[in-house]
Protein backbone atom coordinates (compact mmCIF):
# COMPACT_ATOMS: atom_id res chain seq x y z
CA UNK A 1 0.00 0.00 0.00
CA UNK A 2 1.91 3.00 -1.15
CA UNK A 3 0.90 5.51 1.46
CA UNK A 4 1.62 3.16 4.21
CA UNK A 5 4.78 3.85 6.48
CA UNK A 6 5.35 0.17 7.61
CA UNK A 7 5.16 -0.84 3.53
CA UNK A 8 7.40 1.76 2.60
CA UNK A 9 9.98 0.02 5.14
CA UNK A 10 8.87 -3.44 3.20
CA UNK A 11 9.93 -1.73 0.09
CA UNK A 12 13.34 -0.09 0.89
CA UNK A 13 12.07 3.40 0.68
CA UNK A 14 12.49 3.85 3.92
CA UNK A 15 15.42 2.16 6.26
CA UNK A 16 14.63 0.87 9.81
CA UNK A 17 17.07 -0.40 12.10
CA UNK A 18 16.46 -4.08 10.63
CA UNK A 19 16.78 -6.83 13.40
CA UNK A 20 15.70 -9.65 11.22
CA UNK A 21 14.06 -10.48 7.69
CA UNK A 22 12.81 -13.32 5.52
CA UNK A 23 10.06 -14.06 2.74
CA UNK A 24 7.23 -13.00 4.85
CA UNK A 25 8.61 -11.05 8.53
CA UNK A 26 10.71 -7.90 9.08
CA UNK A 27 11.72 -6.79 12.34
CA UNK A 28 12.99 -3.82 13.05
CA UNK A 29 13.79 -1.15 16.58
CA UNK A 30 10.87 0.82 16.67
CA UNK A 31 11.72 4.32 16.87
CA UNK A 32 10.43 5.54 20.27
CA UNK A 33 11.39 2.86 22.41
CA UNK A 34 9.08 2.50 25.68
CA UNK A 35 11.40 0.08 27.03
CA UNK A 36 15.21 -0.77 26.57
CA UNK A 37 14.28 -3.63 23.96
CA UNK A 38 11.12 -2.40 22.09
CA UNK A 39 11.34 -4.24 18.79
CA UNK A 40 8.14 -3.96 15.88
CA UNK A 41 7.66 -7.29 14.11
CA UNK A 42 5.54 -7.23 10.73
CA UNK A 43 4.06 -9.03 8.07
CA UNK A 44 5.70 -8.00 5.03
CA UNK A 45 2.10 -8.26 3.60
CA UNK A 46 -0.24 -4.82 4.38
CA UNK A 47 -2.93 -5.79 6.43
CA UNK A 48 -4.53 -3.00 8.47
CA UNK A 49 -5.58 -4.53 11.45
CA UNK A 50 -6.14 -7.59 13.66
CA UNK A 51 -9.78 -7.27 12.29
CA UNK A 52 -8.68 -7.66 8.42
CA UNK A 53 -7.27 -11.03 9.31
CA UNK A 54 -8.65 -14.13 7.45
CA UNK A 55 -8.47 -18.01 7.17
CA UNK A 56 -5.39 -18.79 6.01
CA UNK A 57 -3.10 -15.88 8.22
CA UNK A 58 -2.72 -18.72 10.73
CA UNK A 59 0.37 -19.49 9.89
CA UNK A 60 1.49 -16.07 9.31
CA UNK A 61 0.69 -14.69 12.65
CA UNK A 62 2.24 -17.58 14.26
CA UNK A 63 5.24 -16.77 12.65
CA UNK A 64 4.85 -13.11 14.12
CA UNK A 65 5.33 -14.50 17.18
CA UNK A 66 7.86 -16.97 16.70
CA UNK A 67 9.80 -14.75 15.71
CA UNK A 68 9.90 -12.55 18.52
CA UNK A 69 10.51 -15.08 20.57
CA UNK A 70 13.29 -15.87 18.86
CA UNK A 71 14.50 -11.95 18.81
CA UNK A 72 13.59 -12.02 22.17
CA UNK A 73 16.96 -15.05 23.20
CA UNK A 74 18.98 -13.21 20.88
CA UNK A 75 18.36 -10.02 22.58
CA UNK A 76 19.08 -11.71 25.78
CA UNK A 77 15.69 -10.86 27.25
CA UNK A 78 14.24 -14.30 27.10
CA UNK A 79 14.94 -15.62 30.47
CA UNK A 80 14.19 -12.26 32.69
CA UNK A 81 10.83 -11.87 30.77
CA UNK A 82 9.20 -9.85 27.97
CA UNK A 83 5.94 -8.45 26.93
CA UNK A 84 4.53 -9.03 23.18
CA UNK A 85 1.26 -6.87 22.24
CA UNK A 86 -0.87 -5.99 19.23
CA UNK A 87 -2.47 -2.82 19.27
CA UNK A 88 -6.28 -3.13 17.39
CA UNK A 89 -7.73 0.49 16.37
CA UNK A 90 -8.36 3.58 18.70
CA UNK A 91 -8.88 2.28 21.75
CA UNK A 92 -6.46 0.30 22.15
CA UNK A 93 -3.94 3.48 20.92
CA UNK A 94 -2.91 1.63 17.27
CA UNK A 95 -1.25 4.44 15.41
CA UNK A 96 0.30 2.84 12.29
CA UNK A 97 -2.34 0.62 10.31
CA UNK A 98 -0.22 -2.07 8.73
CA UNK A 99 -0.14 -4.93 11.87
CA UNK A 100 3.02 -4.77 13.78
CA UNK A 101 3.81 -7.05 17.13
CA UNK A 102 5.43 -5.26 19.96
CA UNK A 103 8.67 -6.52 21.42
CA UNK A 104 9.24 -5.24 24.60
CA UNK A 105 11.44 -6.19 26.92
CA UNK A 106 15.11 -4.94 29.85
CA UNK A 107 12.94 -3.53 32.41
CA UNK A 108 9.84 -4.88 34.17
CA UNK A 109 6.19 -4.86 33.15
CA UNK A 110 3.29 -3.26 34.76
CA UNK A 111 -0.16 -4.82 34.82
CA UNK A 112 -2.87 -3.94 33.77
CA UNK A 113 -1.30 -2.05 30.55
CA UNK A 114 -2.51 1.49 30.62
P1 LIG B 1 0.97 1.46 17.60
O1 LIG B 1 0.71 2.61 18.53
O2 LIG B 1 0.30 1.63 16.26
O3 LIG B 1 0.67 0.10 18.23
O4 LIG B 1 2.54 1.43 17.37
C1 LIG B 1 3.16 2.14 16.36
C2 LIG B 1 4.64 2.15 16.72
O5 LIG B 1 5.36 2.55 15.58
C3 LIG B 1 4.97 3.12 17.83
O6 LIG B 1 5.60 2.42 18.91
C4 LIG B 1 5.90 4.13 17.18
O7 LIG B 1 6.93 4.58 18.03
C5 LIG B 1 6.44 3.34 16.00
N1 LIG B 1 6.83 4.18 14.87
C6 LIG B 1 6.11 5.19 14.32
N2 LIG B 1 6.77 5.72 13.28
C7 LIG B 1 7.94 5.03 13.17
C8 LIG B 1 9.05 5.11 12.28
O8 LIG B 1 9.10 5.94 11.36
N3 LIG B 1 10.07 4.23 12.48
C9 LIG B 1 10.05 3.28 13.46
N4 LIG B 1 11.09 2.47 13.57
N5 LIG B 1 9.00 3.17 14.33
C10 LIG B 1 7.98 4.03 14.18
ZN1 LIG C 1 1.33 -1.42 5.00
Amino acid sequence: MSDCLFCKMVSGDIQPNVVYEDDDVLAFRDLNPQAPTHILVIPKRHISTLNDLEPGDEALMGNLVLTAARIAEKEGIAEAGYRTLLNCNAEAGQTVFHIHLHLLGGRPMGWPPG
